[in-house]
């Protein structure tokens, strides 16, 4: 007889985890299905961030309403929870840095952004205040954004996988989802384990939390859903702060003033690349150590399965970076990782929607930068979205 399930989310990285944790706290039944043979293992976005802390200033509320309420949300949900659970993280600060007028202009934009989003506390600063900050950066001016912080992800991922399986949910590792069945008491999960053998479990209720394949598992419940995944390769090079006294940051985040880029789906701002400092490991309360990563600088990626390429050379970065940071050169940088976002195409925002034609099988979609940051915030929407369907 099929095994009968309350919950199934599906993926056992950070967004899997987030909203199993949160509804392990209040049901029974909770099973994960991670293919990997662990959480936090393989080649996951959760494995390979920049473990930055946004503070919800990037995004406007026309195109990216979910990012700029579910980011600061998460934000201010992120630093209580590592408090509470010991989780290294530091509300290390952030510096957006003009480098000229007409960058300087551009921060006003943001400037605007971050008071309608509601970023606390964030102020337009004098190329010589940076300096009093960050003496080895160089701008003309600066948003200083106090909100914005960093953590370690995997110690993230590890902490809320240990508390909902405390709280009894299931985490079933080497099990692929491969397929779902509308069944009369609920929606059938069929499953693969590594040795090859299929199963199946009939669930109330399905979370998908794919990540990079999850339009893939949205279509296996419709075949013509309408989202579909333009995954981008995120790459980042590190240095040590140790090195040269011209390369030491006192443990803010520096980010340069957002740059306007164009693809053939239109254009949008991007980020930049930007420098980020890292814990030294294992300390608790955490301290910052020398090692600062930079970027990353997103390329695209023909086939999804198959992300290897040449990675970007290194002077690509150190020169982006010296703009603002002087002190930099091409043979300080070290290859540092990469990570595949899980963009959508032609959609900037976060997809939280029940499948029209199944209402209990719940989507997360897109769920690219700020996902980290936004983690819980996305956990408890989820959660008043299960609250529906299970007490109706
Ligand atoms: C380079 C890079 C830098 C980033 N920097 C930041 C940052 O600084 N700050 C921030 O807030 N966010 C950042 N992000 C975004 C953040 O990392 C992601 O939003 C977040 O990790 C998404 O988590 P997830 O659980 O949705 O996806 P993933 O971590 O990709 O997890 C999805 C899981 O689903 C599993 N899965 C897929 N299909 C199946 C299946 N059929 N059966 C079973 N399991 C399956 C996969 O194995 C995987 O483990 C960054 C992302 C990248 C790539």
């Amino acid at each position: 007889m099929t095994e009968k399930i309350n919950i199934a989310v599906i993926g056992g990285g950070i967004i899997g985890c987030a909203v199993a944790w949160d509804l392990s706290e209040r049901y029974e039944g909770v099973f994960v299905f991670e293919k990997n043979s662990g959480i936090t293992q393989g080649e996951n976005q959760s494995s390979r961030n920049s473990g930055v802390i946004h503070s919800g200033i990037y995004y406007d509320q026309e195109t990216r309403p979910l990012k700029a309420a579910l980011c600061v949300e998460g934000n201010r949900l992120l630093y209580d929870f590592c408090e509470r659970h010991k989780v290294p993280a530091l509300k290390t600060g952030k510096l957006i840095v003009a480098t000229n007028q007409a960058e300087d202009n551009i921060l006003g934009m943001y400037l605007d952004r971050a008071t309608k989003n509601q970023v606390p506390g964030v102020e337009r600063i004098t190329g010589e205040e940076v300096s009093l900050l960050e003496p080895n950066v160089v701008a003309e001016s600066a948003l200083m954004v106090p909100s914005a912080g960093i953590v370690d992800p995997m110690s993230f991922v590890y902490r809320l996988n240990t508390l909902a399986s405390n709280n009894g949910a299931q985490f079933m590792t080497d099990t692929e989802v491969a397929g779902f069945e509308l069944a009369g008491d609920g929606i059938n999960v069929v499953f693969r384990y590594r040795d090859g053998k299929t199963d199946r479990a009939i669930s109330n209720v399905v979370i998908n939390a794919g990540g990079v394949d999850s339009d893939l598992l949205a279509r296996l419940i419709r075949p013509d859903s309408p989202y579909e995944l333009d995954p981008v390769r995120g790459e980042s090079y590190k240095f040590y702060g140790h090195k040269r006294p011209e390369l030491k940051l006192q443990g803010m985040n520096i980010y340069p003033t957002p740059e306007l880029v164009h693809t053939q789906h239109g254009s949008h701002f991007t980020v930049g690349v930007h420098l980020t400092p890292t814990f030294d490991d294992f300390f608790y309360p955490p301290v910052v150590g020398s090692t600062v990563t930079v970027g990353p600088k997103l390329v695209a990626v023909r086939d999804r399965k198959d992300v290897s390429c040449p990675p970007l050379d290194a002077g690509v970065f150190a020169s982006k970076a010296r703009s603002y940071f002087p002190g930099l050169k091409d043979d300080d940088l070290i290859w540092h990782q990469m990570g595949v976002q899980a963009r959508l195409k032609g959609q900037p925002d976060f997809v939280i929607q029940a499948d029209s034609a199944a209402p209990d099988f719940i989507n997360l979609l897109g769920i690219d930068s700020p996902g980290l940051t936004s983690s819980l915030a996305i956990a408890r929407r989820v959660g008043k979205m299960v609250d529906g369907l299970i007490r109706s």
